[in-house]
């Protein structure tokens, strides 16, 4: 589903992925792991080309990513993203962040995207919380809408950036257990983070990065030890 191939990438003159090589199956999760600054945010934001490499090949079931004929919007509806900070519209409703890009990106009709967004909200337990802004919710409210936006376009795989640690700690399981639902039900999913509770739960593979190499790429069981 996803594959990198020899990703390097500078920043200026300092290189912050070395010859980064590895794969996603379809269904499989991945957790990436590895000290601050060794370049796990870096590696996840080149799979839907927020951020350009220099050398080496990504694909994303087939789509080409880093080329000059990448198809940017289809890439981006395929492939669900969930940041550190959640990104919510601030001046849109809660209804509004979820149809949005569903109206404009996918063309479907105001009820259809209703319809889905307003399911999905109610899938992460915030259905009552429809017609609020952003700054109305908690961190973890803000969190799992930002999740159900992603999954909004249905996209074929989902990549997480450290989406719990800018939250206060009662909110974090909150948000942990919609992406355990979701890597249960077989969503193909690359996720920075430091939750090892989440990773030894449901990672199929954990990567260990460091000074911007993968230092290590091994089951969940050879990476913890024991099954
Ligand atoms: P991680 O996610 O592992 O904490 P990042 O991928 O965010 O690491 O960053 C890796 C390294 O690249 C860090 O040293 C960071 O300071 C540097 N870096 C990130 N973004 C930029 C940028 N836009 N310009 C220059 N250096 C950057
Ligand atoms: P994240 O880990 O979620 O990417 P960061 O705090 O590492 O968040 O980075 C926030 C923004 O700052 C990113 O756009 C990143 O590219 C940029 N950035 C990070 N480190 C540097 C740096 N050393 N020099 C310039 N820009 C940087």
């Amino acid at each position: 589903m996803i594959d990198i191939s020899n990703v390097n990438k500078w920043y200026g003159n300092f290189q912050v992925l070395t010859d980064c090589t590895t794969s996603v199956k379809k269904g499989e999760v991945v957790v990436v792991c590895g000290p601050s600054g060794s370049g796990k945010s870096t590696l996840i934001k080149c799979v839907n080309m927020l951020e350009p490499f220099q050398k080496g090949t990504i694909t994303v079931d087939g789509i080409s990513v880093g080329d000059k004929g990448t198809d940017l919007p289809k890439l981006r509806s395929r492939v669900g993203m969930v940041f550190q900070h959640f990104e919510l519209f601030p001046h849109l409703t809660i209804t509004d962040n979820l149809t949005l890009a569903q109206i404009k990106v996918l063309g479907r009709s105001k009820d259809e995207a209703m319809a889905k967004g307003l399911g999905l909200l109610d899938r992460v337990g915030l259905k009552a919380h429809a017609h609020k802004f952003p700054g109305q919710l908690s961190g973890g409210q803000q969190q799992r809408v930002a999740i159900a936006r992603a999954l909004s376009m249905d996209p074929i795989c989902m990549l997480f950036d450290e989406p719990t640690s800018a939250l206060d700690p009662e909110m974090i399981n909150e948000v942990l257990d919609v992406m355990v639902e979701l890597a249960q039900e077989g969503m193909t999913m690359m996720c920075v983070t430091h939750e090892m509770g989440f990773a030894r739960k449901v990672a199929d593979r954990v990567i260990f990065m460091d000074k911007g190499h993968i230092v290590e790429d091994c089951t969940k069981d050879d990476f913890f030890g024991t099954p």
